[in-house]
């Protein structure tokens, strides 16, 4: 059989855990994986503003694996500079798409307004990146299937998505380009997943794009229900407030799950808690939608929420983010680059009976990262402030699977792939999974960086 070219091109999450995209050329076609936006460190975060390598208007399609940001947050910039074509993800991914980009465009123009205001941007006029009207055309792009239906992009080209365990609506990207199969991992979770079915075991691959988050790492196997109770043991006797900075997806809906289960085993102190986040309350209401895609019984996932005061309104939330009272809040953004956890951090971390919870990984260049790294003061508003309260971290709860979940699922394959292309990681991140791959199972594998391209002969 005639072989064919294919370009496979790293424009995001190479050497990075930020901004991932991945663009396949092939047969006249451009299709992108995941158009995430990058975060992070500045020289990161203005890749953002930098031209797209390829006109967008020349891609005819987007397939994407998954709802977070760093996945889908750029997709509004891209529709804005001309991309057309339709947006391919599962029902839920959709859902939880919309309301992540409308909390970025309104973030955006919220401190495009803000730095205005106070002058304090080197910008003569900063500019959003995108707005809600921006992400309003982008959704109307978006079509939606269920996992396992196979897509026909093109002759030729065709996908499906496969549960991949890491949130709500995530999917391995399974795409059969000619007789050449590709299998994207978008981000992998545990092989245990808290509230969802474990990733699918996958068979046969001829190249695997593979994330790297957790590379060179293995999860705490500490119980995360000890550790958090431990905390909140500690919030009670100080009579403090804890305050946890918390990704609105998933991550929200699995403390609230264990919260649940701490206050049925009547190991919870009577503290009020608090969802002060409307971006966490409405992904928590596709949950509560999507029951048949986890894994936990219908009646606890109905009734966990309801020890929980969801806080959508602006005055409400002011008015208990002034409050001196214990309690326990998760409050977004998950990394403390912006939302309502900033106005807790601005009234209560310069007091040491508080407390400031870490439960998920802290990009490079973010606040989180700063603070878990020794930072006493940090920058917000324009000013430095003094950083007082205690400082926790559980690291055990993690959306992403460890190197040992990795290499598990890569066990799983009948059959040895051509080439596996690590991506979603920093550097040394990427290399000890792809030391570890070689050593263990003896595949090849590449890691790409930023805008690498590879040209392959497939059949
Ligand atoms: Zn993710």
């Amino acid at each position: 059989m005639d072989k064919k070219r294919l370009k496979i091109s790293f424009l995001g999450g190479a050497g990075t855990v930020t901004g991932s995209k991945t663009l396949l050329e092939f047969d006249q076609k451009r299709v992108l994986i995941d158009c995430g936006l990058f975060q992070g460190l500045k020289e990161l975060r203005n890749l953002n503003r930098a031209p797209f390598p390829v006109s967008p208007d020349t891609i005819d399609v987007l397939v994407l694996t998954h709802a977070h940001l760093d996945h889908c947050g750029y997709i509004p910039l891209l529709v804005k500079n001309g991309f057309k074509g339709e947006i391919h993800c599962i029902d839920s991914t959709a859902e939880l798409a919309e309301i992540i980009l409308r909390d970025s465009a309104k973030i955006q123009e919220e401190d495009a307004e803000r730095a205005a205001r106070y002058n304090y941007s080197r910008h003569a006029k900063p500019e959003p990146l995108y707005t809600t009207q921006d992400v309003l055309q982008a959704l109307k792009l978006f079509v939606t299937h269920s996992y396992n239906e196979w897509v026909i992009l093109h002759p030729g080209i065709k996908f499906q998505f496969l549960n991949n365990g890491h949130i709500l609506g995530s999917g391995f990207v399974e795409m059969k380009l000619s007789d050449t199969t590709f299998l994207f991992s978008g981000d992998i979770g545990k092989m245990q997943p808290m509230l969802l079915y474990p990733p699918k075991k996958v068979k046969h691959a001829d190249y695997i794009v593979l994330e790297s988050t957790y590379g060179d790492r293995l999860h705490d196997k500490a119980d995360v229900k000890e550790e958090l109770q431990t905390v909140i043991e500690e919030v009670w006797d100080n009579k403090g407030i804890l305050m946890i900075p918390s990704f609105a997806v998933e991550r929200t809906q699995e403390l609230i799950y264990i919260l649940y289960l701490l206050k049925e085993e009547g190991r919870l102190p009577a503290l009020p808690i608090y969802l002060d986040s409307p971006m966490g309350i409405n992904s928590s209401k596709v949950y509560i939608r999507y029951k048949e895609e986890q894994n936990i019984p219908s009646d606890i996932l109905h009734h966990m929420y309801d020890q929980v005061h969801f806080i959508s309104d602006a005055e409400a939330s002011k008015r208990i983010c002034l409050d001196n009272a214990p309690k326990i809040v998760l409050a977004g953004s998950g990394m403390i680059e912006g939302g309502r956890i900033i106005h807790y951090l601005n009234n209560h971390m310069d007091n040491p009976r508080n407390t400031l919870l870490f439960v998920g990984f802290q990009g490079e260049g973010t606040r989180g990262r700063a603070i878990q790294n020794g930072s006493r003061e940090i920058k917000f508003f324009g000013e430095y402030h003094d950083v007082k309260c205690k400082i926790r971290s559980i690291s055990s709860l993690s959306a992403h699977g460890d190197q040992n979940d990795l290499l598990e699922w890569l066990k799983n394959f009948k059959s040895e792939p051509n080439t596996i292309f690590l991506n979603h990681g920093e550097p040394h991140q990427t290399d000890a999974l792809r030391v570890k791959i070689e050593h263990e199972l003896g595949w090849n594998c590449e890691t790409p960086k930023m805008n690498d391209t590879y040209i392959l002969e497939i059949e």
